[in-house]
């Protein structure tokens, strides 16, 4: 058994409020109990967007309505209702308690409302993060170029999606001095521009997937949208490039998280909804890849789950999730996914019937 500062996961999707059949607080917050992680940011992507004082205060009300031991902050919008055309109230949702803005599920387009959401950030001493993948790149595309996309004449999105995303937001990073966050990198060419980033002293930091690490997408099985997601999973070559940037303790681990009713995901790649859940396999997943598959120590492996993460958070949350439980990970316990059997409220995930090699839970501090 190994103890660690509990692992913080700042990016999951509760579909609270608007489609609790999907996923609410209290079976959102149960999913992450039962996987081990410590504490959440929940992204603002609902219906309606968090991007009102009222709205924050509200999810940490149903967080704590929830009593659950996993702790719960959550993000702000950086745009008002995540249209991306002019910027939400950055300094009252700061006030109200936001961990990061982020306008996730979208990336801001629009050069100049970026440029204005960074600048206002940065004099409040807040990240904000980015869903780095620009609409107008990727042109309708579901998945990455790869046999089945082939076969099955899908429309493909091309890797500059996302690296033109990040080089503009790199370009306002450097004139703002505004923390960066890039969220689920997906490509070798966008983990090469963050390590670039971080050598000439931006500040700028990223995170990787459970799935984008573990799987690519020369092995997708067939049209099963429980393999699609934002942004699509890469080649092998990315992911061995996502898997050396965790491994330098370049990226952090985040799940992205994002649970979906059977019915938004029972259409094939072209019409499904993106995303899969996440967050009781996340730990048992990164460990198969990253310690046992890649060697890295399990210390360096828990720093992409603790100490990395609470770097991108306000504050006041990171003062707050430091009465976090602890996480603890049975690294003899075998584990075989059954999505059937989990807290989350929904089933979207590749990984059942696959087999892991530790499990983890949570112990509360004494
Ligand atoms: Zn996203």
């Amino acid at each position: 058994m190994l103890e660690f500062e509990g692992f913080v996961d700042v990016h999951v999707h509760f579909r609270d409020p608007g489609v609790p059949e999907a996923e609410t607080t209290a079976s959102g917050l149960a999913a992450a109990g039962a996987g081990g992680i410590a504490a959440v940011v929940v992204m603002p992507n609902t219906s309606p967007a968090i991007d009102s004082p009222e709205a924050v205060r509200s999810q940490l009300a149903a967080a704590a309505a929830a009593g659950s031991e996993t702790l719960l902050a959550a993000s702000a919008a950086m745009t008002r209702g995540r249209l991306g055309r002019e910027p939400a109230d950055l300094e009252a949702l700061a006030e109200a308690g936001a961990a990061f803005f982020t306008d996730d599920g979208s990336y801001v387009a629009d050069d100049r409302v970026m440029e204005a959401v960074m600048r206002r950030a940065a004099a409040l001493g807040m990240c904000v993060c980015q869903h780095a993948m620009d609409p107008a790149v990727q042109a309708g595309g579901v998945v990455r170029d790869c046999p089945l996309a082939r076969r099955l004449g899908l429309a493909v999105i091309p890797p500059e999606a996302e690296t033109a995303a990040i080089r503009r937001d790199l370009a306002i990073c450097r004139v703002t001095g505004c923390r960066l966050h890039i969220q689920h990198i997906s490509t070798a060419q966008g983990a090469e521009l963050v390590r670039d980033a971080v050598k000439e002293g931006l500040p700028v930091t990223a995170e990787a997937t459970p799935h984008h690490l573990l799987l690519c997408c020369e092995e997708i099985p067939g049209d099963d949208a429980n393999w699609k997601m934002a942004p699509p999973l890469g080649n092998r070559e990315d992911r061995a490039e996502l898997r050396r940037a965790v491994k330098d303790g370049l990226f952090m681990f985040a799940t992205d998280h994002a649970p979906h009713p059977a019915a938004t995901k029972s259409r094939g790649f072209a019409a499904s909804a993106n995303g899969i859940i996440g967050l009781e396999t996340a730990i048992p997943v990164t460990w198969e890849v990253m310690v046992r598959g890649e060697g890295m120590s399990p210390a360096a492996w828990a720093r992409a789950w603790n100490e990395l993460p609470l770097g991108i958070l306000s504050p006041s949350v990171r003062a707050r999730f430091a009465g976090r439980p602890l996480t603890v990970v049975d690294d003899g316990a075998a584990f075989v996914a059954d999505p059937e059997k989990f807290a989350s409220r929904s089933r979207n995930c590749p990984y059942g019937g696959m087999e892991f090699r530790c499990r983890a839970s949570l112990k509360g501090r004494q």
